[in-house]
């Protein structure tokens, strides 16, 4: 019992403590998500559309609040908290203003009877496992889809962001939705199973690490339940020769590295440069390194709030240095800082082997590592050689051929000249471990939709 608080990333300090749910209390949990289940899906879809939309306008209302709670939580700087809270709204907004469109039955042009349509019928109560880099726009990209179409929600989050959850529950009530229709829950990680073992709950979708997504998913597996997957990755950035101007695109790949503190499943984790450009590039990329201020969350001006926990600061810095004894050069960063919090600077690295830690495994903290290469078809087989397959980014002057090496990326999502896109009109998603299924428009809409044939006449 008690796994969930509220630790202050800036200063260490466990500020609240939360007890977490007995299993005993999870058939209850249960009844109550299915009794608004069977209210809220039978509601016109005018009438949930509404609550997204209103929902969208109340964290826009309290976004300040709001941002203070992850300042805390898990570091996220002030300003970057507040763009969060404005892609929540927006994909409330995204999917109440398309409701009709993604609700309307799908005729068929069948043979052998006059009526054939397909259509999107809600399932049930669903359970989501989220993680804490995010901690409202992950809830949002489950939550809002399946509430339009009628889903209830049964949602998991990381227990370092306690408060952040509850308060996301609360928004939602206050926007008008039917009660126990999205329950914010201080469960166990081992209990996510015997909430899958209940009949009444009808899938689960997980975003987190490798290891969370196979206990959850041997757990929907054994139940025969549907399972999305939004997992990690260590995403290449492939700086083709083309680009004239070097420094700008380095800046920019630092910056977006260094976002969140390094802890972004789509961050460029592995940025492979050209030959002919390389040196110009690790120059620049240094030089922004040692720019970016790294302060409290709660500061305006901080670009690098600290890490989400003092286990995943340690870990990032206990990585590089590894790294270095293994042969890599640090040209900066990449150590503890002297203050409470769980801080460190942001690391640059050169010299890492492709087979080596950093090269096949995530790194999820503020760590860029630049790797150097003869020509693009090595720059692409290295881009590829991964067990991972999130995002990908090609940067070049020359677009059209941007496109055609993107072609080759093995990726659920592949990018010219920009990286860490995501938005609410975009779907997202992976492919090998990094994960199936989609979140976010359409795609991501009709995850948990029973496509209902309806056929005769
Ligand atoms: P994590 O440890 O997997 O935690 C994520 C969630 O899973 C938390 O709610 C956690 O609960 C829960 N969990 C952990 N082990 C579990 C288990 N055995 N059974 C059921 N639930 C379990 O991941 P993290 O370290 O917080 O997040 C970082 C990872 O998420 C990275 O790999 C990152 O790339 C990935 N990620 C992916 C995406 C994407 O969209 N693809 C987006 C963001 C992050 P507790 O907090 O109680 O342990």
């Amino acid at each position: 019992m008690g796994t969930y608080a509220l630790t202050n990333a800036n200063t260490g300090e466990v500020e609240q403590k939360f007890d977490s749910i007995n299993p005993s209390e999870i058939p209850g949990i249960i009844d109550t998500a299915d009794k608004a289940y069977q209210e809220w899906h039978k509601k016109p879809a005018t009438e949930r559309a509404a609550v997204l939309t209103k929902a969208a306008g109340i964290f826009r209302d309290r976004s300040a609040e709001l941002a203070e709670i992850i300042g805390k939580e898990m570091g996220k700087p002030v300003n970057d908290a507040k763009d969060e809270i404005e892609l929540v709204a927006n994909i409330f907004e995204w999917y109440a203003d398309h409701a009709e469109e993604l609700l309307e039955d799908e005729k068929l042009d069948a043979k052998g009877a006059p009526t054939n349509l397909v259509r999107h019928e809600s399932m049930g109560v669903l359970i989501g496992v989220m993680p804490w880099n995010f901690p409202y726009y992950q809830l949002a990209r489950f939550s809002a889809p399946n509430l339009l179409l009628g889903n209830t929600i049964l949602m998991k989050q990381a227990s370092i962001c306690p408060v952040s959850s509850a308060k996301f529950e609360e928004v939602l009530s206050e926007a008008g939705l039917t009660d126990g229709a999205y329950q914010n829950l201080y469960l166990n990680a081992e209990d996510v199973e015997t909430v899958l073992e209940d009949f009444r709950v009808k899938g689960a979708s997980v975003t987190g690490s490798e290891r969370a997504g196979t206990a959850v998913a041997m757990a929907a597996a054994k139940n025969v339940k549907k399972s999305v997957m939004e997992l990690g990755g260590n995403d290449p950035a492939i700086v083709l020769d083309s680009v004239k101007d070097v420094a700008k695109v380095a800046q920019k790949l630092t910056f977006l590295r260094f976002a969140n503190a390094g802890q972004v499943c789509t961050s460029p984790k592995r940025v492979i440069v050209l030959e002919s450009i390389y040196d110009e590039f690790v120059q620049a990329a240094v030089e922004t390194a040692q720019s970016v201020k790294v302060g409290d969350a709660s500061d305006e001006s901080t670009q690098m709030g600290p890490l989400s926990s003092e286990g995943a600061r340690d870990e990032a810095v206990e990585r590089i240095a590894q790294a270095v004894k293994d042969g890599a050069t640090l040209h900066f960063g990449g150590e503890k800082l002297d203050r409470p919090g769980w801080f460190m600077s942001p690391a640059v690295l050169t010299g890492v082997d492709f087979d080596a830690d950093l090269s096949c495994n995530e790194l999820f903290g503020p760590a860029l590592v630049i790797y150097k290469v003869k020509n693009e078809e090595e720059a692409i087989e290295f881009a590829n050689n991964s067990e991972y397959g999130l995002q990908a980014s090609v940067w070049t002057d020359d677009v059209e051929h941007g496109f055609e090496v993107a072609d080759q990326l093995v990726t659920g999502m592949a990018l010219v000249n920009e990286h860490v896109t995501t938005q609410a009109d975009l779907p997202f998603g992976g492919v090998n471990k990094s994960g199936y299924g989609r979140e976010l428009t359409q795609w991501g809409f009709y995850e948990f939709s029973n496509e209902k044939l309806i056929r005769g006449g």
